[in-house]
């Protein structure tokens, strides 16, 4: 009688949340999932064994950390203390647009930092 045997890991997922995603800089959903290894017959698992440990999945880029990824709070963001007013983002704009900048090009820039509607009244505004 042949007899089909080996080990094989599997997760099982224990909880979920939100956390900091070091892979694309920003807060995603993860899931919580421990990892451990099976015994197999003809490729079932039929008897559990060793725990590996947990892990930490990324619900967006799929990405899996240590369990210690949780635990470690998100870099504080860039100093955005004291909000730009469409104002000194308009004279901003100006300079750049003297400079020779094109507005869009500029827009893509701050962007990243400044509200999308704030830079769109300012542009709007020159
Ligand atoms: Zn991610």
């Amino acid at each position: 009688m042949l007899l089909l045997f080996g080990l094989t890991t599997r997760t099982k997922t224990l909880g979920s949340g939100t956390f900091h995603c070091q892979n694309e800089r920003g807060d995603r959903n993860y899931v919580l999932l421990e990892a451990r290894r099976w015994f197999t017959l003809f490729f079932i698992p039929v008897i559990p064994l060793k725990v590996l440990g947990e892990l930490v999945q990324c619900s967006s880029c799929g990405v899996q950390y240590d369990s210690g990824v949780l635990e470690q709070a998100a870099p504080p963001l860039a100093s955005n203390e004291g909000e730009v007013t469409s104002d000194e983002l308009e004279a901003i704009v100006r300079v750049g647009t003297e400079l020779g900048m094109l507005p869009a090009r500029l827009r893509t820039i701050l962007v990243e930092k400044i509200p999308a509607d704030v830079v769109d009244e300012a542009i709007r505004r020159i």
